[in-house]
């Protein structure tokens, strides 16, 4: 992948393979989601100072690993991320290539960690042994993972260097009450030490467990969600050198391949309608963490060149966007009709806040896939809304999307809605 594209530079140019699995992390800021993700992967996936250099907002970060099994080695330290054996020096048995979708723990991005959500197979919920249990985006990731139907899940206890054999234990317990009438209930809760480097194989011995690679066809209609855009050339270039624009994401089905022709929805505002047009493009280039490719499959963190202007993909624009193949993708939508599922309260912050029910001409924000938009009620009648995106989104009926209000000056989830 381009320098532009990734962060991950020396572990992923070993990967054996495109990874076949995206398991994300989720949880408070600071427990330490990219700590575990830089302890398995050896890459560091949020990269904060490369981005903010950038001056680019925290995005969503992949990071990629291969799993191997020592045939010699006892359970757990027979697992690890090293072809040869760290224990005995055996060569190890490749399990698989892995991709770690790193969502940012921050109130304020929760957008990026619902598309995020969306696209994981299952879910690190990490969590610190040293805080009180739970933090509000604890209990907000939790609870988002559990509204989009995510069971997958492992516990990460993080930070266990910090804290007592006691105090260890009594972390463990808030814990198990906390998930006790959730989605992870039965995750199991492995205490690590993502600094330290502590447990981390009883924690992949964990995702082996828990997070099967999910079937795929390769014969599917191709669909992937757009998460990041980019313009790859240096400024300055000359126009016959230009590349043309780079759309990253995860692939949900099928495969995509070198010359493919591929549509692009909602695709391109038309400034004289104000409507958006669907754009087929073909594809110039591929890559995944392990390299140039001349076909991707579900996995990971797919970069798609094709021969779009790169003035479209510049800065993140198409983000929300999908891309497939031509005639095979759902309907975009500008006006839309949701069956609510609303929570009691609102999570996110420290004080819980009672949900009340949604008004006629509410100012909502609508997350829908990787989409994320302002959406204004214009029917609400008990469990069923209306609302006019701002900004439309090309998603299949029947797809669950996240709600959120604003709260305090803050954007809050509220709970979710089924589109009609
Ligand atoms: P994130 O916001 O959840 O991604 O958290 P980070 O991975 O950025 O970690 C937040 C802070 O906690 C950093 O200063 C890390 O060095 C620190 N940290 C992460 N894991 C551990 C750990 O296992 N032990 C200790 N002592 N510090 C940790
Ligand atoms: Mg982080």
């Amino acid at each position: 992948m381009s320098g532009q594209i990734t962060q991950q530079a020396e572990p992923s140019a070993l990967l054996p393979r495109q990874p076949e699995v995206d398991i994300g992390t989720s949880g408070h800021v600071d427990h330490g989601k990219t700590s575990v993700t830089r302890a398995i992967t050896g890459v560091w996936a949020s990269a904060h100072s490369e981005e903010l250099k950038r001056g680019i907002t925290i995005k969503v970060g992949y990071a990629d690993a291969a799993f191997y099994k020592c045939p010699r080695t006892p359970a757990p330290a027979c697992y690890s991320t090293s072809k040869t054996c760290p224990v005995c020096g055996a060569e190890g048995k490749l399990l698989r290539a892995v991709s770690f979708v790193d969502c940012p723990g921050h109130e304020s991005l929760m957008t990026n960690m619902l598309a995020g959500a969306f696209l994981m197979d299952g879910a690190l919920l990490v969590i610190a042994a040293n805080e009180q249990v739970p933090k509000p985006q604890t209990r907000e990731h939790l609870q988002a993972l559990q509204m989009l139907g995510m069971k997958k899940i492992v516990i990460a206890q993080n930070k266990i260097d910090l804290v007592t054999n006691e105090e260890a234990e009594k972390n463990r317990r808030d814990i198990e009450k906390f998930v006790e009438k959730t989605v992870a209930a039965s995750a199991p809760i492995v205490p690590i030490s993502a600094q330290q480097k502590l447990n981390i194989d009883a924690l992949i011995e964990a995702l082996e467990e828990v997070v099967p690679t999910p079937a795929r066809d390769p014969r599917a209609d191709s669909l992937m969600y757009v998460v990041r855009s980019f313009d790859v050339n240096r400024p300055g270039s000359e126009v016959s050198d230009l590349s043309g624009g780079v759309l990253g994401g995860s692939l949900v089905r099928g495969e995509i391949r070198m010359g493919d022709d591929v549509e692009l929805k909602p695709g391109m505002l038309d400034d004289r309608t104000g409507k958006y047009v669907p754009v087929v493009t073909k594809v110039t280039s591929l890559q995944t963490g392990a390299g140039r490719a001349d076909g991707v499959s579900p996995g990971g963190l797919v970069a798609v060149g094709t021969s779009l202007d790169p003035a479209f993909t510049k800065g993140d624009q198409m983000v929300g966007s999908v891309i497939g193949k031509p005639g095979s993708l759902p309907p975009t939508w500008e006006h839309i009709t949701l069956d609510l599922d609303l929570f009691e309260t609102a999570v996110g912050s420290a004080e819980l806040v009672k949900v009340d029910k949604v008004k006629l001409g509410e100012n909502l924000r609508l997350n829908l896939g990787t989409s994320s938009s302002q959406a204004v009620v214009t029917s609400a009648r008990g469990e069923v809304i209306e609302v006019d995106l701002k900004k439309p989104v090309a998603v299949e009926p029947g797809m669950r999307g996240a709600i959120s209000r604003r709260i305090a000056e803050r954007w809050r989830l509220i709970g979710s809605g089924v589109l009609k």
